[in-house]
């Protein structure tokens, strides 16, 4: 009989051949297999199969008495869960199945009558709550141990479940497995497990394992045992023991347990039990060759005898996943290409930045959208001005806004964190709070700012003032009082070479995009392959270039214009310089200016004024001509290539700083080839006009130097009609990139600055999956980059494509851009890590080398 049960899949003995694995009967048995064809001393184990916990859900009991008969009739069982993934949770382990009055008094003889009671006890109590849902405070008032604790467990439990405690442990366990099939059923545990990422029909398989108690004459006790330690990675026997306990106490009672190795910290169980301890040992050794993953072991001594009873993949930071990873591969036990599968590239921008430690202690005050990662602790300041002022006094500060736009570049730069109460993942804040690496959260709706007052009225009701201390998490979206403990970042050699390896695998290129040279210096630091978006506005609201720039947008005559782009022109050509310097012969992709010029006008009095004066104009004027150049759609108006066909003399100018650029960063270093590249293209024709004017100044330039170069013209594909008709755009150039924010912004219809308004509430309604500014939509945005794609190519084989939207640093968005055969994806200098490892895994799994199951 037992034969024919072993060979049921569905009820199945664990034994080295017997039909097991993880999406049929989850990660816990099939661990357990491993562990017993490694010939461990693991208790003997019976895996029932998702399907026939379903059917156990629904009613349909196994048999029983054939259960049981797997198992010593002496043995106390326990069951626990097994799903696909451990991170998908799952109801708690039972033990102590088959205590009853008979088998406490049998016990009392083999481990004496306290041992025997406390067991009785604990598994009264266990089922009470778990199995029978009793409330738990029903045996708070409990106070005595030994025989008279247990009769006051089991008449409370009698009293409160009008019934006695069940005595036959048949129906002790099928109640157990009853109670625990549902329980992984209910809608919650359902809910929780799918934001979690298990499918809707994730199976739950639970297993049946004979015990060892932990509890008894001898020595007895349990512990947890891993090799290295779960924060850092590094190599470090790290858990603990505690003579006569069970299952994880011994991590709950740290006071009272043991330390595993020798520690000066206190006893350990190396000096208590040297032959177990040194067995432990060489046996999580052997599991980590052998299952190639570092593993957390589950064990029990029972009168000096060592038990295994369970093995999961040890909890883990980020920073410690990659240095498992590494060391693994250093080992020679798993190779570099499945040490690259098995990092998150989420997890790996944790590693960029300081963070808020996993176990401190968070009060949050208040929520948005986390648009840029890190943490940073900082007082309060409401204006750039006080973030400037705050920083000279050597004061870290976070500055709040409703929103940001380009004249606080400074006060960012300034900052250590910004706060905004406004926006989504593409507003100002969050994509320059990116760009520098500067943790951000946005649209945080409901904190109330008061700039009048200078205080934030929390989603909790307390107020925060200037000055009052408060972090910044823009990896959790939050904003916490006070000043958590934090983590450093870790670009550690292990985290340098697992790069170098995803590097070796990769098939797309990863660029950056840069606009100052700090960003360019973090871009080369995180090895991207060029800059494939430099945003040029940035440049000009330096304090000593934006009265030029003024009077070059007021300039009423052009020599007027020329004279003021004249004083920028030398600033550019030094900017340029310097980012080919820093860049050493990397491509370099130059956007000409792009914004609405008006942008760059004052809005207050105290501005208008400055301008007036620097113009020699009255203030009314002034005011006047700022008032008119006002849009009602600024974004859908005279901006980007708009300007280069109507104001040609800034593009002229931009093209003569880049050629310059070119000539004196050539004559120090490796020959540069600029890209330059044209904003908000909708038609062919922008493009052939403005590709002669900036050939006319190429020739100029080259003739006045009496040196040659070349360059490469290319075109940001960002409205849908670029899209449409990138057939008839592609000749005129040598490379497309899709600037997929506005072109998601243009398909939807929907502003990218105000889309943090209402995106919380679409995302949670299920009317988008994602925040299509931060997940490229593959079905709107999608299609039309991939007719860009098709069209472009159609006509121009050789056009160069890429992305340089914030896109190109998501994973998903990634994985799409080389299936339509991009080049290159261009994202935050600060996401090139991430887009270097999810670039590399999907190559990998093109090539067949797959993420390995979790356990
Ligand atoms: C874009 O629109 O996708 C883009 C990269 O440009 P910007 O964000 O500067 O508009
Ligand atoms: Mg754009």
């Amino acid at each position: 009989m037992q034969k024919a049960f072993s060979e049921d899949p569905d009820v199945t003995l664990i034994t080295p051949t017997a039909p097991m694995a993880t999406p049929t009967h989850g990660g816990r048995a099939k661990c357990l297999q491993r562990l017993v064809r490694l010939d461990l001393p693991v208790p003997r184990t019976v895996a029932l199969s998702f399907a026939e916990v379903h059917r156990i859900a629904a009613g349909q009991m196994p048999d029983m008495a054939a259960l049981l008969a797997h198992f010593d009739p002496e043995a106390l069982l326990c069951v626990r869960p097994s799903s696909e993934d451990p991170d998908w949770g799952g109801p708690g382990a039972v033990l102590n199945i088959g205590m009853n009055d008979a088998r406490y008094v049998a016990l009392t003889e083999s481990i004496g009558h306290e041992a025997s009671a406390s067991l009785y006890m604990r598994f009264v109590q266990g089922y009470a709550v778990h199995i029978a849902r009793l409330d738990p405070d029903l045996f708070d008032e409990i106070e005595d141990v030994g025989q008279a604790g247990l009769s006051a467990a089991l008449a409370a439990y009698e009293e409160e479940a009008e019934e006695a405690f069940p005595q036959d442990p048949a129906v002790q366990l099928r109640e157990v497995l009853r109670s625990m099939a549902r329980a992984w059923e209910g809608t919650s545990a359902r809910l929780l497990r799918q934001a979690k990422g298990a499918p809707v029909d994730a199976g739950l398989g639970l297993v049946v394992q004979e015990m060892a108690p932990g509890l008894g004459k001898g020595e007895c006790g349990s512990g947890v045992l891993q090799l290295v330690d779960s924060d850092t990675g590094l190599p470090q026997v790290t858990g603990r023991y505690l003579s006569q306990s069970q299952g994880r106490e011994a991590l709950k009672h740290r006071n009272t347990s043991l330390f595993l190795e020798k520690d000066p910290r206190g006893p350990s169980l190396e000096e208590l039990a040297p032959e177990a301890f040194a067995q432990l040992k060489a046996h999580t050794e052997l599991m980590r060759r052998k299952l190639r993953a570092e593993m957390q072991i589950e064990f029990t001594i029972q009168n000096g005898q060592l038990h295994i009873l369970d093995g999961v993949r040890v909890v883990r930071s980020s920073r410690a996943a990659v240095r498992i990873a590494v060391r693994l591969v250093e080992d020679g036990i798993i190779s570099p290409q499945e040490a690259v599968m098995r990092i998150e590239p989420g997890a790996i921008s944790e590693l960029l930045h300081r963070q808020v430690a996993p176990g401190a202690d968070r009060r949050v005050i208040g929520r948005g959208i986390a648009a840029s990662p890190g943490a940073a602790t900082g007082r309060i300041v409401f204006s750039s001005a006080e973030a400037l002022a705050s920083t000279s006094r050597g004061e870290s500060c976070i500055l709040v806004r409703r929103e940001t736009s380009p004249e606080d570049i400074r006060g960012m730069h300034a900052a250590v964190a910004v706060l905004t109460e406004r926006g989504g993942m593409t507003s100002h804040a969050a994509v320059i709070g990116r760009g520098m690496g500067l943790p951000c959260v946005v649209g945080a709706a409901r904190m109330k700012i008061d700039l009048q007052r200078k205080t934030i009225l929390a989603e909790n009701g307390s107020t925060f003032r200037e000055g009052d201390v408060v972090t910044l998490d823009g990896t959790a979206g939050e904003v916490l009082e006070g000043s958590p403990e934090m983590v450093e970042a870790a670009l550690d050699d292990a985290f340098q070479k697992l790069m170098g390896w995803a590097d070796d695998a990769r098939d797309i290129g990863v660029r950056a995009n840069a606009d100052t040279p700090a960003d360019a210096a973090t871009a080369r630091r995180f090895m991207a392959q060029g800059i494939g978006l430099c945003r040029t506005e940035h440049m000009f609201f330096e304090a000593d270039r934006i009265t030029p720039m003024r009077e070059m947008i007021f300039a009423d005559a052009p020599e007027d214009r020329q004279a003021a782009l004249a004083m920028l022109l030398p600033m550019q050509r030094a900017d340029f310089t310097e980012l080919f310097r820093i860049m050493e012969g990397l491509p370099v992709c130059i956007r000409l200016f792009d914004p609405p010029l008006h942008e760059f006008l004052p809005t207050d009095r105290a501005g208008l004024r400055d301008l007036a004066e620097a113009l020699d104009l009255p203030v009314s004027d002034v005011t006047r001509r700022v008032e008119s150049m006002g849009e009602y759609n600024p974004m859908l108006g005279l901006r980007g290539v708009r300007l280069g066909i109507t104001v040609p003399e800034i593009y002229d100018m931009q093209a003569r700083a880049i050629f310059e650029a070119t000539l004196d960063a050539s004559r120090e270093g490796a020959p540069v080839v600029p890209e330059i590249m044209l904003p908000l293209v909708s038609a062919n024709r922008e493009v052939e006009l403005l590709r002669s004017r900036i050939d006319a100044v190429a020739a100029a330039v080259r003739a006045e130097r009496g040196r040659n170069f070349t360059y490469r013209l290319g075109v940001m594909v960002e409205t849908p009609r670029a899209c449409l008709r990138a057939d008839e755009i592609a000749p005129h150039c040598q490379f497309l990139s899709f600037g997929t924010n506005d072109l998601t912004q243009m398909t939807y219809g929907l502003s990218r600055d105000d889309a943090g308004r209402f995106m919380g509430d679409y995302v949670q309604q299920g009317v988008f999956n994602e925040d299509p500014f931060h997940v490229l939509d593959l079905d709107g945005v999608g299609e039309l980059v991939a007719i860009g794609v098709e069209r472009g190519r159609s006509s121009n084989p050789g056009v160069t494509l890429s992305i340089c939207g914030e896109h190109g640093g998501n994973p998903e968005s990634i994985a799409f851009c080389r299936a339509v055969g991009m080049t290159y994806v261009s994202c935050s200098p600060f996401r090139v890590p991430v887009a270097r490892l999810a670039a590399a895994q999907f190559a990998l799994s093109a090539e067949g080398v797959r993420k390995p199951p979790r356990m």
